[in-house]
């Protein structure tokens, strides 16, 4: 199968390029017309000689993603369902914020961690994405912009769609090593957030290569044993190796981290929870912020429903009083199949 040429860093696709005999310099001018011009096709490559031209036919692809299926909110929110080259489905999400447009991506054919909540868990991890299919997926909702002319650039990236980005570390660093270079999709690194489920060992690597990129961790509740029932992974990364990879984090990046909490009704939405969270986080107020996130019911998880609104309310003010800094995901796509995964689930099902 022919490489994607969007899995590559600058200095890797000059290196490429190299062993078939071109100059190195002909890789920037391969970028620009990837990232800046948007060629979909080598014929629009028109500065690059043909022999060239022909090379590249021969050796890479410009798009390995299909869109299958489209979903489009009232409120602006797009969820795409992409097809791979070996027939795999993923999504990617479009949101529209009063900051830009951000899109949220998939790291995964599926997901291995299992929390209990989530629709994207009910399927098993089949594979990894490659570095390529993860960009990809930005160059995908950027053609779908161009095409309708509004002059619109994706501004933001979230990876927090299916999978856990730290079980494919390399590939997900590689990706973002290519998304935030300012000669290529040019993302500023602190408008990319990486989200993870708390996968301890990698926290403490992703600090020491510090891409200078947004972190966040899926705590969802604030004892072992309330986490251990909502998420498996806290067998294998307890609440305390999360908070001392927390800690490292803080000290190696000086960057502020983001703790996720998705309210589930009557489960960890109490006011005790909200207190037992804020003597977690102690100390490190200061570099930490919780991101309430309201639930969406999915019809596989029966046993979780919505927190009433007054709980949330209540739950975030605990949280300020106390001094935290907090805020309340604000939803996206609700007309839609609004939660992660479930788009994807619906068509693997029907
Ligand atoms: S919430 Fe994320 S990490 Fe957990 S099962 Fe779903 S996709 Fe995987």
């Amino acid at each position: 199968m022919k490489e994607s040429l969007f899995g590559f860093t600058l200095e890797q696709l000059s290196e490429r390029l190299e062993g078939y005999g071109q100059k190195r310099s002909r890789a920037v001018q391969v970028w620009d017309w990837l990232y800046r011009k948007r060629a979909t096709k080598f014929s629009e490559m028109v500065d690059i000689n043909q022999e060239s031209n022909q090379l590249l036919a021969n050796h890479f692809v410009l798009q390995s993603l299909n869109e299958y299926t489209r979903q489009e909110s009232t409120d602006g929110t797009i969820k795409f369902l992409f097809k791979l080259q070996d027939n795999n489905l993923i999504e990617t999400v479009l949101m529209k914020h009063k900051f830009g447009l951000s899109v949220c991506v998939t790291t995964q054919v599926g997901c291995n961690i299992g929390c209990s909540f989530c629709a994207s868990g009910l399927l098993v991890k089949n594979r990894d994405l490659s570095s390529s299919e993860i960009v990809e997926q930005i160059m995908q909702v950027q053609y779908y912009l161009d095409l309708a002319k509004h002059d619109e650039r994706v501004s933001h990236v979230v990876v927090m769609g299916i999978g856990e980005p730290f079980d494919n570390f390399t590939n997900v660093v590689n990706a973002i090593r290519i998304i935030k270079d300012h000669k290529g999709l040019a993302i500023p690194a602190r408008h990319i957030t990486v989200s993870t489920s708390g996968l301890a060992d990698k926290i403490h690597e992703f600090a020491d290569i510090d891409l200078k990129v947004n972190l966040a961790i899926s705590l969802h509740a604030p004892t072992d044993e309330l986490r251990g029932q909502i998420m498996k992974i806290n067998r294998a990364f307890s609440i305390e190796k999360v908070m001392q990879a927390v800690d490292y984090y803080l000290m190696k990046t000086n960057r502020r981290i983001t703790l996720e909490y998705i309210l589930l009704k009557d489960i960890n939405d109490h006011r005790e929870h909200a207190l037992q969270l804020i003597a977690l986080i102690g100390d490190r107020r200061h570099l930490t912020n919780v991101n309430l996130i309201p639930y969406n019911p999915v019809g596989e998880h029966r046993q979780y429903q919505r927190s009433e609104h007054e709980t949330l309310l209540a739950f975030y003010d605990t949280l300020k009083k106390q001094g935290i800094n907090c805020s309340i995901r604000l939803e996206h796509g609700t007309d839609i199949d609004a939660a992660c995964g479930q788009l994807r689930s619906k068509q693997i099902q029907a």
